[in-house]
């Protein structure tokens, strides 16, 4: 990572787990071993249910609060579906947008360009989740998967709103797996993912861009992957289950190799 330039972000995806009784209890395991240093920002991203319950518990620390997914119309007959309005009431600061386990539902790469519009339009910051399959790898074209997810994500984007966007570079191979990308594998995407930001916006944009790694990070590989120049923190879902492994991932980011 690049503390010069941009942010370190380390983000749990809680997925569907923690009740808000459940998130209570996580806080405040996670107050007594939080580490003091300001060395990232953290963010737990929670099920729509459980956000309201979320901010209060981590009230009076450094985390905030995030959803994991959004609609992007105000309001209206959509039933099941969340406005940034209300995650924005609810005390949401930021959200994830297309996650892979909602891209194999319904998302498709023009609603995660809805939906990072509605979300900055609102005051929301988009963690908008690109990377490809196994099967896209071995054939060769993971490059063009993720400049297009990119490009299709961000169309639209003025400058200045796009020094909002955070990217989440999750190849689905290794979400929930087991087996995390190699620190080579992340970079080179995440440098590709800049690259893609640079040609599309411009350089100034591109560097200021936090791009954070997800598949399998934990605490015991955590520190090679953001040892990387490109990769400016992780979105963890299982690991950020456990106050401690979740606390470890946050420390690993503090690491003398981490550090520039
Ligand atoms: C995720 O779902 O965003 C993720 C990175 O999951 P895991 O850490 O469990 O691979």
């Amino acid at each position: 990572m690049n503390r010069k330039y941009r942010k370190c972000i380390i983000a749990a995806n809680w997925k569907m787990n923690k009740t808000p009784t459940e998130a209570k209890e996580f806080a405040k395991q996670f107050k007594l071993i939080a580490p003091k240093g300001r060395w990232c920002d953290i963010i737990v991203c929670a099920p729509a249910i459980t956000i309201p319950a979320a901010v209060r518990a981590f009230k009076e620390t450094r985390v905030t609060v995030g959803g994991q997914n959004v609609y992007w119309k105000q309001s209206g007959a959509y039933t099941g579906e969340i406005s940034t309005d209300m995650l924005v009431d609810a005390g949401a600061e930021c959200v994830i947008i297309g996650h892979s386990e909602r891209r194999s539902v319904e998302e498709t790469d023009y609603s995660v360009n809805l939906k990072t519009a509605a979300a900055i339009k609102a005051g929301l910051t988009p963690i908008i989740c690109v990377g490809e399959s196994l099967q896209q790898r071995d054939l060769g074209v993971a490059f063009d998967i993720i400049s297009t997810q990119v490009k299709m994500a961000v169309a639209g984007l003025t400058k200045p709103q796009m020094r909002k966007v955070i990217f989440a570079y999750e190849p689905l191979w290794a979400i929930g797996t087991g087996v995390n990308a190699t620190p080579e594998q992340a970079e080179e995407i995440c440098e590709h993912i800049r690259a893609t930001i640079r040609k599309a916006f411009d350089a100034r944009v591109a560097r200021a861009i936090s791009i954070l790694y997800g598949g399998s990070m934990n605490p015991s590989n955590a520190a090679e992957l953001l040892a990387m120049p490109d990769v400016d923190g992780g979105l963890i879902g299982g690991a950020a289950l456990d106050p401690e492994k979740f606390v470890n991932i946050i420390k690993a980011a503090n690491q003398p190799s981490a550090k520039e």
